[in-house]
This record gives C-alpha cells, structure tokens and sequence, in this order.
C-alpha cells in the first residue's frame, strides 16, 4: 500500500501532538536529569518512562529483553517496523553530562506522536528503552535476546554543543587489568617485595609511549581503580581499566594485541602477574544510514534546525552500541545541539545544558524531527527499500560479527 503523504500536514499535526504533550515531555526529561542511574541501574528513569507510555494509552512491555531496565512499547498491525530508542543512563558524579536525559524524552515524545498516526498510515512503531550506553552494551545485549528481529530501521537522536549529520564513531573494546606482587615493609624489607602498582605504572607510561605511533583516530586511554593501600606498604594488588578505540573492529584487533604487550611488558619489569579481561561486549562503528539522514534532515530543517555534516572542527569522536544496532538495521545517530559549541558531553557544564532550556528545545526538535521520519518511513516503500539496499551493501563482506 502506498500513502501519498501530505508532508506539511502530517508536520504540522506531529507538531501540535508534540505541543500538546511539551509539558509531560519535559516532565520527564527534567525527572530523569534530577535522578541519574548508572549502567543497568536505571529503575527511576524505567518506571517514569513506562509511566509515560501506558498514560497515553500504549502497552508497555517492562523489564524487557532480560533486562531489569529495558522496555519496549509496539503500536501497529502492518508496515515497516521502525524503532526509536531512548537512552537514560547517566556518568558517576557528573549524572547526565552525555545528555541521555534529552534522547529518552524525545525518543518518547517521537513514539507519542508517531504512535496517535500508525493506524491511519499504515505503520508499526518499536519503541525502545535501552539502558547502559555508558559501558554496559544494553543494547547489544537486548539484540542477542531479539530486539531488534524484524525491524526494518532504527533511530535516536543523541545530545552535542552542534547540530551535526552523525557522530565520528570508532569501535570500542574495555579491558581490566589486574596486577599481582608480593607485599612487604617498603622500609624494613622492599627487596622483598614485588611492587604491582610499578608494573602498573610501567604500563601506562609503555602506552603512552605508543599512543604516538597509532593511527589519528585510534584512542587509549585509562584510568588506575587501585594504587595499593598504604605507602609503608609495597603494594601486592593493582588494577586499572583501559579502553581501546580504533575506526572499526578489524582494525581494533591488532591495537588491542599492541596494548596488551605494552601492560604485560610492565608486569614482567616488575616480576609481578598480570590478569586481563575483555569486557563483553565491543562497541562497533557506526554506519550511518544515507536515505534515513536524508529524510531526517528535512524535517529537522522544515522544525528550524539546519544539520550538517561534521568536520575535524565541528565533529564529535566517541563510541556507542548504536554501532552495533547499525550493523543489523538501517539506523541514524544524528547529533542535536544541547550546549553552546565547545562545550564538550561528558563534562559538569554539559550536564547543566542537559538539564535547561537548550536541553528542553532539544527534546521538542528531536521528538518533531524523529517522528515526521518515522511517518515517512512508513508511507514511502522506496526509502525503506532504499535504506535496506544500502545497508545490505555496507554490511556485507567480511565484516567482524558485532552481538
Ligand atoms: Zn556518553
Ligand atoms: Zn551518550
């Protein structure tokens, strides 16, 4: 069936729906910004999105997928299937410095609206609550479970300090470290001791040694969680969490082989053992779907809100498990402005942004922008047969399983 869509009608009906939900809208971001939960830990923001969704009538599928924290909601009998996911995770002490409070809102404002035009157009909506983007790969856990099985495209919008097409997204992969020696009195008896915070530290300074000589966009980066317990006492335990990031996950595998001899190479410096672990899962690139940017920058355009394509001044480098969602459906992550340019996610004055005015047009614009391209998916076969065309090309070969 092909719906010939009266573009500026549709818009003009999926912006009086967003109008009229604004205040439970920004209710809910406000509330979600107010109560930030870490990785799979997220019942606030779960309970007050399900909450959401069944006042307005949808039913809701809580705990979703095997995970205490994730929901789904599905409106529709026939049509394409498009998903809009909503993030709510938010950092340890500087709560929702990424701006998850703003995609949760406006993936749900999104599903609102596009959900009041299923029926008459002809379209099946997922929405999605996916938790712990910030290192916990829900949504990759979620895929393994099916969430993702039949749906013909996905979508979210993700919080910047600029309007931009995509994020420069690399792949990902998280490894702990942890070192063992041989305690002792540091003044009585060191030569008895085996110092593992030394093959730490030789570590680290082995890695930022060859940060030098990786490729421009390749990162690594990591933190010590424990440095012993006492300086009178040679430390017998030491850890450290690092994360590997390089374009994709074929290119990841030798950095990871080159990351891991710099750390074992410390260990062996100070005669201390040394156990690692991958964290499951990685985080893919990002393959940004063209035919669904293209109608999501319309619309966007159309609400007042000109996206452009990033440059080495304007981009946004990072990794998500949307990457992955990418790799099994046509899906978009564009960026919506949230925060003045320079005004980095991940940082104290970002989550302020988050939680005021910029963080509330954000959500308005993203809800409008993602449910005018939801109705279009719907009503025009050519762009979803053009969205599946493209990702079957830019999957196929020999790419590196991502679930
Ligand atoms: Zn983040
Ligand atoms: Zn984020």
């Amino acid at each position: 069936m092909v719906i010939v869509m009266d573009v500026a009608e549709i818009r003009s009906r999926i912006d009086a729906d967003v109008a009229r939900r604004a205040d439970t809208l920004l209710d809910v971001s406000h509330d979600i910004h107010a109560h930030p939960e870490l990785n799979f830990e997220e019942r606030h923001a779960h309970d007050a999105l399900c909450a959401a969704l069944a006042d307005a009538g949808l039913d809701v599928e809580e705990h979703a997928f095997g995970l205490d924290t994730a929901f789904a909601a599905r409106v529709g009998t026939e049509g394409p299937v498009i998903a809009v996911l909503c993030e709510y995770d938010a950092l340890p002490e500087i709560g929702h410095a990424c701006g998850h409070n703003v995609i949760a809102a406006a993936g749900l404002g999104a599903g609102l609206a596009a959900a009041a035009l299923a029926d008459e157009l002809g379209g099946r909506l997922l929405i999605l609550g996916t938790p712990a983007e910030e290192g916990g790969g829900g949504k990759v856990l979620m895929a393994r479970e099916g969430a993702f099985d039949g749906v013909d495209a996905a979508m979210m919008i993700h919080p910047a300090d600029g309007d931009l097409l995509s994020m420069d997204t690399i792949a990902i992969h998280q490894v702990e470290v942890s070192y063992s020696g041989q305690e002792a009195h540091a003044a009585a008896h060191p030569e008895l001791g085996r110092n593992a915070l030394d093959a730490a530290v030789l570590g680290y300074t082995n890695i930022a040694a060859l940060r030098q000589h990786i490729l421009p966009d390749e990162r690594i980066h990591g933190i010590f969680t424990d440095g012993g317990q006492k300086p009178n006492i040679v430390p017998g335990h030491a850890a450290a969490i690092w994360y590997v990031r390089s374009p994709d996950l074929a290119s990841l595998e030798p950095l990871k082989a080159r990351v891991m001899a710099c750390l074992s190479a410390g260990a062996t410096a100070a005669a201390c053992g040394m156990d690692h672990h991958w964290n499951d899962p990685p985080y893919a690139d990002m393959i940004d779907n063209a035919a669904m940017l293209e109608s999501f920058v319309a619309h966007a355009a159309a609400f007042g809100r000109v996206h452009t394509a990033p440059t080495s001044r304007t981009h946004v480098v990072g990794s998500t498990d949307m990457g992955n969602v990418s790799y099994l459906v046509p899906s978009i992550h564009p960026m919506i402005r949230v925060a003045p340019k320079g005004v980095s996610i991940h940082t104290p004055e970002f989550t302020r942004y988050a939680g005021g005015a910029e963080g509330d047009a954000a959500v308005i614009d993203g809800a409008r922008s993602m449910a005018a391209t939801i109705v279009e998916m719907w009503s025009d076969p050519v762009r979803v047969d053009a969205a599946h065309s493209e990702h079957q090309a830019a999957t196929e070969g020999d790419h590196p399983p991502v679930m």
